[in-house]
């Protein structure tokens, strides 16, 4: 098999490929098939072969797309690494992806050369005085396009860290065509579709996008961020059919002062639970909203919402996508009865074959049922999969997912810190505001700066917490760990 894009190349080369909001300017499916080319002929020539693991930490730009496709087309890894990363995460990444390069942009060179360590670094930008070496500059070599399995890895994409370390997923070819065709089926997305990307592309909710679109023959229209007005107009501007968001995103587009256009057929909603009242609104207005439930590990979507099952019940992600098996299990492994609670586990092509180089993670994460998804939930007598929470605790904070103990292990690093919790708080902007509950020591002066200073450069701006309380004690559980439930209500007092 050739990669994605050189068979839609050869199938609808005169296609709408691309379009960046951003520049205005567009792509047939042949005029993106002759730049990623070029663009893999210079990653060649930059000694990149077939396997190589290459990372990519880019905001959502063409230049971005093209390198999806040219990383593809010389039958290496995409490795895409989160821009909002601190550096000293996006080293530990890099190394544990054994990445061979590492592609940037003018805005993230001096993130990307400190992550870097001996690892060449590129730019896809113009030349700025940071001595990093331009992609542009290089005259592509000749290449073949590589031949693919469906048991090749087509990219490693980490998954958030809500619950530990972020964890390289690998997700092969067959994995990603497998998504592809069963979200389709589900949204009926056609080749005259256009399907907005104003997600970050190193999650696999905005990287699916161009890689579906080249699937269907679907126009990928680009938008470098999400602004709720500027977004709103982009859609209309492009007459934009489809779109995909995290829940706050939707949130802030119902709020907007804008109108959404008649032109929208799908709006897919994910990466964190849809509050049930935002459906309700959705519904009301119009919006045909898809709520919707996935992870990194099953190449986005598990099941998906169609809207008239949404407004029967605007508290389900919908039944399983085509091909997916989600069992119920209880805490010995076992399947549960219908509308019982239990861990999801799920099976199927879109599941990954497991965590890149992680032996002792992979035999933990799969059983008999397939991956075990750290999810509680149920599925009711209509097979309607509801999804209550995590076995763990985590925040959800804008889309992003944080990890409580990771953020509270910087904060406990500052000397004049003796203790420390965070815990999520509701927030009807953020979904969930990070809040921090701080005991400082006997007799030391500490304020909300000291921390600030101490955090920034260890904590991804999303992680960080946005309201921090100064307390004397926190409450503890008889068996002496921080009782969760009690914190997170101290910590809604002090965050109202
Ligand atoms: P890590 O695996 O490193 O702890 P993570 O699980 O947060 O991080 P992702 O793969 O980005 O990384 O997120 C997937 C998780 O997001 C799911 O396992 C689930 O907990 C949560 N999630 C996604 N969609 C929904 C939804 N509709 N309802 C509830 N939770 C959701
Ligand atoms: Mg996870």
């Amino acid at each position: 098999m050739r990669d994605l894009l050189a068979t839609r190349a050869r199938a609808s080369p005169g296609d709408a490929a691309l379009v960046d909001d951003a520049s205005g300017r567009e792509w047939t499916y042949a005029a993106l098939d002759a730049a990623v080319e070029r663009t893999a002929g210079r990653l060649a020539a930059l000694g990149v072969t077939r396997d190589d693991h290459v990372g990519v930490l880019l905001e959502t730009r063409p230049a971005f797309v093209r390198l999806v496709f040219a990383v593809q087309r010389l039958g290496a890894t995409l490795v895409p690494l989160n821009a909002r990363l601190s550096p000293t995460e996006l080293e530990t990444q890099r190394e544990r992806a054994d990445l061979v390069l590492l592609a940037c942009e003018a805005d993230t060179e001096a993130d990307a050369l400190t992550a870097a360590g001996a690892v060449p670094v590129v730019s896809v930008d113009e030349p700025t005085d940071s001595g990093v070496r331009v992609l542009g500059e290089r005259d592509p070599e000749d290449v073949a396009p590589a031949e693919w399995t469906p048991e090749d890895d087509l990219a490693l994409l980490y998954t958030s860290g809500t619950t530990g370390d972020p964890k390289p997923v690998r997700l092969t070819f067959g994995n990603v065509v497998a998504a592809a065709g069963a979200s389709a089926f589900t949204l009926g997305v056609l080749p005259d579709d256009r399907w907005l990307c104003c997600l970050s592309m190193y999650h696999m909710g905005g990287l699916s996008i161009p890689l579906r679109c080249a699937l269907y023959g679907t126009t990928c229209v680009l938008q470098r961020g999400f602004d709720a007005e500027e977004t709103a107009r982009a859609l209309a501007e492009h007459d934009c059919t489809g779109v995909s968001v995290v829940p706050t995103m939707l949130d802030r587009l119902l709020r907007a002062d804008a109108e959404l256009p008649d032109s929208l057929r799908f709006v897919l909603c994910g990466g964190a639970p849809t509050p049930p009242d935002l459906v309700a609104a959705c519904e009301d207005a119009g919006v045909p909203i898809h709520p919707s439930y996935g992870m990194t590990e099953a190449t986005s979507q598990i099941a998906t919402a169609r809207p008239a099952a949404a407004y029967s019940n605007p508290e389900t992600v919908g039944r399983p996508l085509f091909g997916t098996t989600v069992t119920v299990v209880d805490e010995a492994g076992d399947p549960v009865p219908t509308g019982e609670t239990g861990e999801l586990c799920v099976s199927g092509p879109t599941i990954t074959p497991g965590y890149y180089d992680a032996p002792a993670a992979n035999a933990e994460a799969f059983g008999p049922h397939g991956l075990r998804t750290g999810d509680v939930g149920y599925r009711d007598d209509a097979g309607r999969l509801y999804v209550l929470n995590r076995r763990s605790d985590r925040i959800i904070t804008g889309g992003e997912n944080v990890d409580p103990g990771r953020v509270a292990a910087v904060i406990r690093s500052h000397p004049a810190v003796r203790d420390v919790a965070v815990v999520g708080v509701d927030d009807p902007e953020w979904g969930e505001r990070v809040t921090a509950l701080v005991v400082p020591e006997d007799g030391v002066a500490l304020d909300r700066d000291a921390l600030e200073t101490h955090w920034e450069g260890r904590l991804a701006g999303f992680a960080q917490p946005r309201t921090v309380a100064f307390v004397d004690d926190l409450p503890r559980t008889a068996s002496g760990t921080v009782d969760r439930a009690v914190a997170r209500e101290r910590a809604r007092a002090a965050a109202d």
